[in-house]
C-alpha cells in the first residue's frame, strides 16, 4: 500500500508524545518521526495527557524491555477513553514481532508500524486520522531507503550532540539475539546521504555526532559505491565541519587494524569505542556465534591501546548464557580485571523468539544469574570508581551539553573518553569545547574546574 502524506497549506498545531524503548537506533528513529510529522504541524509534547498522538517505539531484545513495553501500554488505556480521536501508534521490534497480535490485545492501538515502516508515517497517519481504521503495516523494504531516509530537519531543534544511523539490520546471527529476525538483513546507507545529513545538523548547531548500527564496521557491503567504513570515517573528517566523532556499535570480529589507526589519524574521532565482549569463555563464545575467541579480543584491546593509549573503553556483557558453568563465569569476570574497562554495560540472558540459543539445553536459574549479575556489577563498579580517581588532576577537553542535571550552577559535558564532567559555571553556551582540570570523581561522574 502506498499512501501519499495529505500536507495542507497551513497545517494547525498538533502536539505528539514520543516514549522510546530500548537503544540508540530507535532513538534516532523517534527523531524521525518527529520530523517527519513537523510539516503537518505536530509539535513535541513532553505532557502525554495533551497528545493528539502517541508514538511508541519498541525494543524486544532482552524480555525485560518487552514486558516494560506491554506494561506502558496498560496505561494508556484510560487516556484513550478521555481522548478518544487520540491515535496511538507502535513501532520497532515489538511491532515487527507481533504485528495484527498487538491490535487485538490492546483494542485501543490505531497503528502498529514495523521496523521498516517509519518512512510511511505521516500517509498511514493521515489515513487512520480520516478513516478511522485500524492498520498494520510490515513491509519487507522500507521506502525510506529508497529515499536514502533522509528526511531533512523540517525545524527540528538540534542537540548538541546528534544520532545519525547509517546501517540498518544484522547479518550476524549471534545464537541469542533477536535483532536479525526483527530488523532484518544488514543495509547500509549511501554515503552521500549520511553526509549530506551530518552537514544539516552542524549547520543547525550539532558539535558531536554518533553514528549508529547495529554493526558498524561492516559499513557499506552491498552499497553501490565501493566504500569501507574507514572510508566513511574519512569522508566525515573531510567534508564536514564537525567538532566530534562516534560510533557504535563495533563488532570485535570486524575490527580492522586501518580503524583502529584512525583513532590516531582523524582528528575528530573520540577517544572512546563501546566493543561488545559479551563474555569470557571461549565455549560460550563459540556457542554465542560470536566469531572471536577471548585471546583475539584480548590483542584487539591491546592494539587499540598501543595505537591510542588514552582511549576510553567499554562494553557489553552478558551473564547465565545457557549452560554457562561458574568456571565460565568466572572467564568472564577475570576477563574484566584484565581488560579493565572504564563503563560496561551488563544483562541477564533471557530466551528470546526465534533464536537457536533459546533451544539451548541447561539454561541457568533466575537466582543464579541474579547473583551473577550482581558479582559482576560489583567488581566493574570497583574498576569505574579507580579509573574515575585516576582522572584526577587530568587535563580534559569537555564538550559542554547544557546544565548539570546535578545543579543549576554547574554545566555538564563528556571527555573524548566519554567521562561526564560537572563544572561550575552555568553560563557556558552548550556545544563549547572548554579545557578543565579534573578536580573529584565519583562512581558516574567527574567534577572539574576551568584552567
Ligand atoms: S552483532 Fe549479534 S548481537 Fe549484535 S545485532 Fe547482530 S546478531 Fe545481534
Amino acid at each position: 500500500m502506498t499512501l501519499q502524506p495529505l500536507l495542507k497549506a497551513e497545517p494547525e498545531t498538533r502536539s505528539i508524545f514520543v516514549h522510546t524503548f530500548g537503544c540508540q537506533m530507535n532513538e534516532y528513529d523517534s527523531l524521525r518521526v518527529v520530523r517527519l510529522l513537523a510539516p503537518l504541524g505536530y509539535r513535541s509534547t513532553t505532557d502525554i495527557s495533551e497528545a493528539d498522538v502517541v508514538f511508541i517505539n519498541t525494543c524486544s531484545v532482552r524480555e525485560k524491555a518487552e514486558q516494560k513495553v506491554y506494561s506502558f501500554l496498560g496505561r494508556l488505556k484510560p487516556l484513550k477513553q478521555r481522548r478518544p480521536h487520540m491515535k496511538i501508534i507502535i513501532a520497532g521490534c515489538v511491532a515487527q514481532q507481533l504485528g495484527e497480535k498487538l491490535l487485538a490485545r490492546f483494542e485501543y492501538v490505531d497503528l502498529v508500524l514495523g521496523t521498516r515502516a517509519v518512512s510511511s508515517i505521516t500517509g498511514l497517519l493521515e489515513h487512520a486520522i480520516e478513516t478511522g481504521a485500524r492498520l498494520v503495516h510490515l513491509p519487507e523494504i522500507d521506502p525510506g531507503d529508497e529515499l536514502e531516509f533522509h528526511c531533512g530537519l523540517n525545524g527540528v531543534q538540534t542537540h548538541v550532540v546528534a544520532p545519525v544511523t547509517i546501517m540498518q539490520g544484522c547479518d550476524n546471527f549471534c545464537s541469542y539475539c533477536i535483532v536479525p529476525f526483527v530488523r532484518g538483513r544488514e543495509r547500509s546507507r549511501p554515503a552521500d546521504a549520511i553526509i549530506r545529513e551530518i552537514s544539516l545538523l552542524v549547520e543547525s548547531g550539532a558539535r558531536e555526532v554518533l553514528l549508529l548500527g547495529q554493526n558498524v564496521n561492516s559499513y557499506g557491503r552491498g552499497l553501490e559505491t565501493d566504500i569501507s567504513f574507514v572510508g566513511l570515517l574519512r569522508r566525515i573528517q573531510d567534508e564536514t565541519d564537525l567538532a566530534r566523532l562516534r560510533f557504535t556499535t563495533s563488532h570485535p570480529k570486524d575490527l580492522t587494524d586501518e580503524l583502529i589507526r584512525c583513532f590516531a589519524e582523524l582528528p575528530c574521532l573520540c577517544a572512546h569505542l563501546h566493543l561488545p565482549v559479551q563474555a569470557g569463555s571461549d565455549e560460550i563464545l563459540r556457542r554465542m556465534n560470536r566469531g572471536y575467541s577471548r585471546s583475539r579480543y584480548l590483542e584487539r584491546i591491546d592494539r587499540l591501546r598501543e595505537i591510542c593509549p588514552d582511549i576510553g573503553l567499554s562494553s557489553d556483557v552478558m551473564v547465565g548464557f545457557p549452560g554457562e558453568s561458574e568456571e565460565q563465569f568466572q572467564d568472564t569476570m577475570n576477563l574484566l580485571k584484565t581488560v579493565q574497562f572504564d563503563s560496561l554495560f551488563s544483562f541477564k540472558y533471557s530466551d528470546r523468539p526465534d533464536t537457536r540459543a533459546s533451544r539451548f539445553p541447561d539454561k541457568v536459574p533466575e537466582d543464579v544469574k541474579a547473583r551473577r549479575l550482581t558479582e559482576l556489577q560489583n567488581l566493574q563498579a570497583e574498576i569505574t570508581l579507580r579509573k574515575n580517581l585516576d582522572e584526577i588532576g587530568r587535563i580534559r577537553d569537555v564538550l559542554v551539553e547544557g546544565t548539570s542535571k546535578a545543579s543549576k550552577e554547574q554545566s555538564t559535558g563528556r571527555t573524548q573518553q566519554n567521562r561526564v564532567v560537572n563544572f561550575d559555571n552555568p553560563d557556558v553556551p552548550a556545544g563549547r569545547i572548554v579545557r578543565l582540570r579534573i578536580t573529584a570523581a565519583f562512581a558516574h561522574s567527574l567534577l572539574g574546574e576551568a584552567i
